[in-house]
Formats: structure tokens, C-alpha cells, sequence
């Protein structure tokens, strides 16, 4: 399987990369849509001290979903967590959108 470091970087790479395509005015089902899969996601994801903690935050900080922004400053402020439990650098949120829609390079 994938080491922690690689599967973290791809599941980023995706989940950013839904936000950036997440509509801004989604519908009551795109809404559920986000939340369950992020539920699915916290019980699937194949590290398990991770998803343990990913569910814990989840459980404090439900998934924000009314728009693109609302649910693209709420999957940085989840990633910013998981930077802070490893030390690493907290990510601007003002600047999820430039960089996983617009695009700058990394
Ligand atoms: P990553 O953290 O993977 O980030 C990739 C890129 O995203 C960065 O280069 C940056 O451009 C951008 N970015 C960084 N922060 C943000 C942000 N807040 N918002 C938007 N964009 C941002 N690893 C563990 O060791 N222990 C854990 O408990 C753990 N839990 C995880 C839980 C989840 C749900 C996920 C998806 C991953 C988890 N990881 C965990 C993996 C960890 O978060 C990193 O993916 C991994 O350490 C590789 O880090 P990286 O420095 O390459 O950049």
C-alpha cells in the first residue's frame, strides 16, 4: 500500500480538487452528497490513526457544504489540523481557491 505520506498528498490532491469543482450554489443532494462521502471517508481511509482523528474532528466541526467557499474554507481548516498535529506550516485560507481552482505551482 501506499505510505502514510503519498496517500496523505493524493487524498489532499482530491479532495481540494472537489472543492474547487464544488458548485456554488449546490442543491440539497450535492449537500448530502459532500457529507456523506466525507463520513465514509473519516470510516474507510486506510490509515487508521488518521481517520480516528479525522472522525474526532468531524465530530466537532460538522462539514460545512452551503457553497463552494463554505466547504472549501471548512476542507482547509481540516487540513491546517491535520499540518498542526505534524508541524507542519498552517496554509492561508484566503488562498485555498488560488491554489487548488485557479492554480499556481506548488
Ligand atoms: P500535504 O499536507 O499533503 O499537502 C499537499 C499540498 O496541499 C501542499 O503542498 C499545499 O500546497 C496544500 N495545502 C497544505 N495545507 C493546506 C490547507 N490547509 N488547505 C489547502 N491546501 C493546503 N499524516 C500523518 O502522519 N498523521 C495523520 O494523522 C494524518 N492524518 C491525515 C488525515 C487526512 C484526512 C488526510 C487526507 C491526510 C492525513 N495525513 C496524516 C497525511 C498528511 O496530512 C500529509 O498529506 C502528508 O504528511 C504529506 O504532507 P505534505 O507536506 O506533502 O503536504
Amino acid at each position: 500500500p501506499a505510505d502514510v505520506e503519498t496517500l496523505g498528498r493524493g487524498t489532499w490532491t482530491l479532495l481540494h480538487t472537489i472543492a474547487a469543482q464544488y458548485p456554488t450554489q449546490p442543491s440539497p443532494g450535492q449537500q448530502a452528497d459532500i457529507k456523506g462521502f466525507m463520513g465514509i471517508l473519516s470510516r474507510l481511509y486506510p490509515c487508521w490513526v488518521c481517520a480516528e482523528d479525522f472522525q474526532k474532528f468531524l465530530a466537532k466541526s460538522p462539514v460545512r457544504t452551503a457553497s463552494r467557499d463554505d466547504f472549501g474554507r471548512w476542507l482547509c481548516a481540516a487540513h491546517n489540523e491535520v499540518n498542526e498535529k505534524l508541524g507542519k506550516p498552517q496554509f492561508d485560507c484566503n488562498l485555498w481557491e488560488e491554489r487548488w481552482r485557479t492554480g499556481w505551482k506548488d
